[in-house]
């Protein structure tokens, strides 16, 4: 790699981005690019890692899907987010590995998506669409892509007929500049292709079991069962591809596939994820044969492949003269590419009931479903399974058991898991009972409304039952003619009747979490489910992060902490090693590696142990806080030197998390004064506010500056970016906005050393208070009535907070009481918060006559 500083661009110039869905591939791309670009700020909501550079003189971006996601909704929410962050990319391509269908394509070759004739190119084979002889129909994916597309793959065609594919030359350059790579990447003589007849089943040898570096694949299978074919070189295919959430490993199901659905060359996963008419182009190397033979030893050479045809078609875009500024962005021509997700298969195979059951909802929680299931590891969850707790929660009827843990690594894997148990559990009973899934999703807020997802239990619990329920289409003839919705009363009526025909009905829920607040969604879509349950056999199985206002509604019920184990806590430090620093230049050796995963498991473990009866409740939480607290400050070391005396420096036991906090603020305080002194301000209030604050409030009190009568708007800061001065201690949720410390051992930790860290900031929180209430906005005294109360309210965000605490702080941070008195003095700014404090009353009491008649004043101090 060269050493010259990499270039820096901005967001508008990248007009073509890569997806790819394993590191093999992402790395493979990497080397192909003709040089690599310095990195861009992306937005904080935006996750994803990006690799910018360019590749035959077009500047790309890579995107990776997250380790372990695969399938097509993983690819869609990668794709709307990296065109959200880079809104000028005009085409995505797909670049990776797939199964190819014999007996055109051979292991190495690379098939491009085209559109031939009336086959649209791009086919998704796992919709349930299966017609009654078992057979598939045909059902088209992506429209033709956009002219200048088509212009460059017919370019691109042309020159293969003339002068054959540069796949080669493109591979060696990148051999030449990464030697080390060499092995993994370019064909080595040892990488044999075998083709067995489609009834020759693999033959298991314990090299299957252990991974694929240096034992033969199938080594113990007769090869007197291959198919002989005369050898040839490379080829590159132009024709039809199959989509599908599934790793196809079935020869059968294969030869299938390609009776019912003509010509296709090949089966990936992730092109399904792709909208309509989102201008895309599938890539794919091919690694296997998609039968039980199936192994990795082609990946490495079959994703370089694909990468160098990559190359290869950017040139010919390049050259085609399209002026790609006039194309119209994916960003555009998507719009909300979550809204598509393929159907999930229903029982119902007439026409009618299918377009009536689309006619409740569109929401389908399919497909991540069955993506959730692909990301579980063998062995994980079992615990889950076997808990007392889930075995009563199946036993006995109409019980609610209620999982709550931390976001991301485990909860979606679990619900999908329970789903999965629960239908197999059940498939051959007698008895009539459904399982319905519903999966919130905080990008899918707008289309995830109560009515949406009440409609979307309604639509499951109607296509399962043996006989499709008359009373949904008479709900459908009411509306359907004069084109008006069912509200959500008419939904959950006939959610109790036909749930009243099942002998029981699990409904399970994962990330309640990500369900809407606004307009009270998310609450009242649980207790929607809670009457339901009081009413007919309903059991409720629901994972949510750890958010008081969820817990509440829980109470009552049987309750089970999701926690990691330490296999989880390597999967994450794993996913991390890429971000080492010092991994670029001076490549962090294997065994570091090891060292700082088996390091931190190991003091995360030992915490664990030491502190069972303090961490029983958030192990889940507090596993990953720590692990990724422990591993930040590596991500900036750039000697290996330093990595190595921080791991040995991590305190084990009672200490530990002590220690961890400590090194976090030490790494605080050495970020630049302007940053430490907003971030101290916010840690203050966070720890010290009387009820956690949301981003508004905050931003109000951060701007408030001493001995001043107003608010100056252009002193408000970004709180976002305040937070990520914090360095992970604080985080905003999603949901409510609110800012809050990420555990409570944080809490704990500050409310005993806060002195330590940010003295007087006690005083200063009285002081911003009191300088915000006396401000001139509230010179004319209380508000007259509620309407302008409320604007009031609306327009200052720190009112309601300042009225109620501003004593308490002033007595806590003894203010002087001069102080206080320049405050007291300004009678209609008293009177005013004095009023705010009412207010606060009175939303408690909810009784707005008491206070009117109460009126007068109440001295806080
Ligand atoms: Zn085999």
């Amino acid at each position: 790699m060269s050493s010259q500083t990499p270039e820096k661009h901005t967001v508008e110039e990248y007009a073509v981005g890569i997806l790819v869905a394993l590191v093999t591939e992402e790395v493979a791309v990497t080397i192909m690019l003709d040089n690599e670009h310095a990195e861009i700020e992306t937005p904080s909501s935006d996750e994803y890692v990006y690799t910018l550079g360019s590749m035959s003189g077009l500047n790309v971006v890579l995107v990776c899907l997250p380790k372990g996601e695969i399938g097509t909704s993983a690819a869609a929410a990668a794709v709307s987010t990296m065109t959200a962050t880079f809104p000028f990319i005009k085409l995505v391509l797909l670049v990776g590995i797939a199964g190819g269908i014999p007996p055109q394509v051979r292991k190495g070759d690379v098939v491009v998506s085209v559109p031939e004739g009336q086959s649209p190119g791009v086919v998704q084979w796992d919709l349930g669409t299966r017609t009654e002889g078992g057979q598939f129909t045909r059902k088209g994916l992506l429209n033709r892509p956009p002219k200048f597309v088509l212009t460059a793959i017919n370019a691109l065609q042309k020159k293969h007929l003339r002068y054959g594919t540069q796949i080669p030359e493109f591979v060696e350059q990148a051999k030449r500049k990464e030697p080390r790579l060499q092995e993994m990447y370019s064909k080595s003589d040892q990488l044999q292709d075998f083709l067995f007849r489609s009834d020759y089943i693999h033959v298991h040898d314990e090299g299957d079991m252990q991974d694929y570096e240096g034992t033969a694949p199938c080594k113990s299978c007769d090869k007197t069962k291959t198919v002989q074919r005369p050898p040839r070189g490379i080829r590159v295919h132009f024709g039809g591809i199959a989509t599908g959430n599934s790793v196809i490993r079935d020869a059968v199901l294969r030869d299938r596939l390609k009776k019912d659905l003509g010509d296709i060359l090949t089966v990936e996963m992730e092109a399904g994820g792709m909208m309509n008419n989102c201008p895309c182009v599938v890539i794919r190397g091919i690694c296997d044969y998609c039968d039980s033979h199936k192994d990795k030893t082609w990946q490495g050479h079959a994703a370089a492949n694909a990468a160098a045809l990559a190359k290869e078609f950017l040139g010919c875009l390049k050259k085609s003269s399209v002026n790609l500024d006039k194309e119209p962005s994916v960003k555009d021509i998507i719009g909300h590419i979550h809204e598509h997700v393929t159907s999930m298969e229903s029982k119902i195979s007439s026409g009618e009931n299918q377009k009536i059951l689309n006619w409740i909802t569109n929401l389908n929680f399919g497909p991540r479903h069955s993506d959730s299931l692909h990301l579980r590891t063998p062995n994980t969850g079992e615990w889950l399974l076997a808990s007392p707790e889930f075995k009563d929660f199946v036993t006995f009827r109409e019980k609610t058991l209620f999982c709550p843990g931390m976001p991301g690594a485990g909860k979606s894997v679990l619900a999908a898991m329970v789903v999965q148990e629960l239908v197999s559990r059940f498939r051959d009973s007698e008895k009539q009972i459904c399982v319905a899934f519903v999966c919130c999703d905080f990008r899918d807020q707008a289309n995830q409304q109560l009515d949406a997802l009440l409609a979307s239990l309604l639509k499951q619990l109607s296509a399962n039952l043996r006989h499709f329920p008359n009373m949904i289409k008479v709900l459908y003839d009411k509306h359907n003619t004069q084109g008006t919705r069912p509200s959500v009363k008419d939904i959950t009526g006939c959610l109790h009747a036909i749930a009243g025909e099942y002998s029981r009905v699990f409904v399970v829920v994962d990330g309640l979490d990500e369900c809407p607040v606004e307009g009270g969604c998310r609450s009242k879509f649980i207790l929607e489910i809670q009457n339901l349950q009081a009413q007919r056999p309903v059991s409720f199985f629901a994972t949510s992060r750890n958010i008081p206002d969820i817990t509440r509604l829980f109470q009552e019920c049987p309750t089970l902490e999701i926690f990691a184990t330490s296999d989880d806590v390597r999967r994450y430090l794993n996913y991390r090693m890429r971000e080492l620093v010092v991994d670029d230049e001076i490549k962090c050796d294997t065994n570091l590696k090891e060292e700082i995963k088996t390091r931190i498991v190991e003091v995360v473990d030992g915490m664990y142990v030491d502190h069972k009866p303090l961490l029983k409740k958030s192990t889940y939480i507090f596993r990953f806080l720590l692990a990724k607290l422990h591993f930040d400050p590596l991500v900036e070391m750039s000697r290996l030197k330093d990595i190595r005396t921080a791991l040995a420096k991590l305190a084990t036991g009672v200490k530990a998390y002590d220690n961890a906090y400590r090194a976090v603020m030490e790494r605080f305080q050495g970020q630049n004064t302007h940053r430490v002194n907003d971030a101290k301000k916010l840690l203050s209030l966070v720890i010290h506010a009387q009820w956690p604050l949301s981003v508004l409030e905050l931003q109000h009190a951060l701007a408030v500056e001493k001995g001043t009568t107003d608010l100056d708007p252009e002193n408000i800061p970004s709180v976002k970016f305040i937070v990520s001065s914090c360095l992970g201690l604080v985080e905003i949720d999603e949901g409510s906005d609110i800012v809050r410390l990420v555990h409570y051992t944080v809490q704990e930790f500050f409310l005993r050393t806060h002195e330590e860290w940010f003295p007087n900031y006690m005083y200063w929180i009285a002081e911003i208070c009191i300088t915000y209430l006396g401000f001139d906005a509230f010179s004319s005294g209380p508000s007259p009535n509620e309407d302008e109360y409320i604007k009031r309210r609306t327009e200052n965000p720190f009112l309601r907070y300042a009225s109620c605490n501003w004593g308490y702080h002033a007595e806590a941070a003894s203010l002087p009481t001069s102080k206080v008195m320049s405050f007291l003095e300004k009678k209609p700014q008293l009177e005013a918060a004095s009023q705010g404090l009412q207010r606060k009353h009175c939303w408690e009491s909810s009784s707005v006559e008491r206070i009117s008649e109460e009126g007068g004043h109440s001295q806080p101090l």
